[in-house]
């Protein structure tokens, strides 16, 4: 079941990239095992995913510790994509090699912090909030620049790239101006002299909406249904 619909996947991600003109190395799937079982992640895993993103602290440490002696352990990537409380920052600093969700200054301060303590220079991107729906975290696009040179001057931080969570739409198509924005957001980062490696990943797209994701320039496409089902 999930090497099929890891096939599937690929085939739409060959198509997409065919279609917008890119190379589908660029592309990287992380499969989302938030509330998957272990045997899920490891079939996951056994068709070649080592990329694999958790929603939170807990759960993804708790799944660390299970699939230790699994064949693959030391190849997987682990990506935290869920909101990430100040409390949690030690344990995730130890456990994800890529943090989706940075949203606050202060929330960069404590990943640096925390990563000096174990001499690591922590990957992240910065959550950017491209709808007005409330609920969802993220910087304002308004706002986002002058926070971003304040975390690109964090000694213990790199900065990655972008990730949003477009709201839920009934038609993909209604997503493409969130992620839209996203890239042209990332255009003019790179362009501030404060940034020395320029971002690279957007990190957009889900089960609805990675087709047009791609074609906006994802480098990232975070999927939970199209793998696992439900
Ligand atoms: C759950 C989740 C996903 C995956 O969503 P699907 O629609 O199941 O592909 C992607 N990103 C984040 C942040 C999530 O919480």
């Amino acid at each position: 079941m999930i090497s099929k619909n890891l096939s599937v996947i690929k085939e739409s991600i060959s198509e997409a990239c065919r279609q917008a003109g890119r190379d589908e190395k660029e592309i990287t799937i992380v499969a989302v095992t938030k509330g998957r079982s272990l045997t899920e992640i490891e079939e996951v895993l056994s068709c070649g995913i080592i990329d694999i993103g958790e929603n939170r602290v807990q759960e993804a440490v708790s799944k660390y510790n299970s699939l230790l002696l699994t064949p693959s352990f030391r190849l997987i990537k682990w990506h935290m994509l869920g909101h990430l409380q100040t409390n949690k920052v030690k344990e995730a600093v130890r456990l994800f090699g890529l943090i989706h969700s940075v949203d606050s200054l202060c929330l960069a301060e404590e990943i640096s912090k925390q990563a000096a303590k174990i001499n690591k220079i922590q990957d992240i991107l910065v959550e950017i909030k491209t709808s007005s729906e409330t609920a969802k975290s993220g910087l304002k696009p308004e706002s986002a620049i002058e926070v971003i040179k304040e975390i690109a001057r964090l000694k213990n931080i790199n900065i990655k790239g972008l990730m949003t969570i477009a709201p839920q739409v009934d038609n993909p198509e209604e997503s493409r101006p969130y992620f839209r924005m996203l890239r042209e957001l990332r255009e003019r980062i790179n362009q501030l002299p404060v940034i020395s490696n320029q971002l690279g990943i957007l990190s957009i797209g889900m089960t609805g909406d990675f087709r047009i994701a791609i074609e906006e320039g994802a480098t990232i496409v975070r999927l939970g249904r199209a793998v696992f089902g439900g």
